[in-house]
């Protein structure tokens, strides 16, 4: 913006990334996407032309034509805002509190790792078609969650490395 590189749509509302609550739905979305009060995050990218090559290969971050948040559409810097649901599921898998990760955090499911007998197959079961999560977010340190997450993760799913030991 300050070289002249990027011109958004104006009058526009700022803002490219952003959370809030839900307020509202559409009557398509039901609880197992998003419920009323559940917290949410606003992404920067708001929408793709899901017809060029990189929409069509699941490369929607590298459209060409996208509509993004505070820049060619209203973003977060409003009282209310309007997104696209996602639908994302968050499977917590710990050892901790079930009741305060599914309520305290939004997990909608719980993997208790030490008392589970096939991790895989519960991550898996967790997730709406079966067959693994999109992503895993590891924040430990220990290397057997990392083995774990490269086997539960669906095909073309990613490890996304929080927490590293030294020796990795
Ligand atoms: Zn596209």
């Amino acid at each position: 913006m300050v070289t002249g590189q990027y011109r958004p749509s104006c009058p526009l509302a700022g803002g490219h990334e952003g959370a809030g609550i839900v307020i509202a739905r559409g009557e398509l979305v039901d609880d197992d996407v998003c419920k009323i009060g559940e917290a949410v995050g606003v992404t920067w990218l708001n929408g793709s032309c899901l017809a060029c090559d990189f929409c069509q290969q699941a490369g929607e971050p590298l459209c060409l034509k996208p509509t993004l948040s505070g820049y060619s559409v209203d973003g977060t810097f409003q009282q209310y805002c309007m997104g696209k649901t996602m639908g994302l599921q968050a499977i917590a898998i710990d050892s901790g509190d079930e009741k305060k990760m599914r309520e305290d955090m939004g997990a909608t499911s719980f993997i208790h790792f030490a008392k589970t007998k096939n991790i895989n197959e519960d991550v898996r079961k967790a997730t709406r078609d079966g067959i693994g999560p999109h992503a895993a977010i590891l924040v430990g340190v220990n290397e057997k969650p990392f083995q774990q997450a490269a086997e539960y993760d669906r095909p073309r799913g990613c490890v996304v490395v929080i927490g590293l030991r030294s020796s990795l």
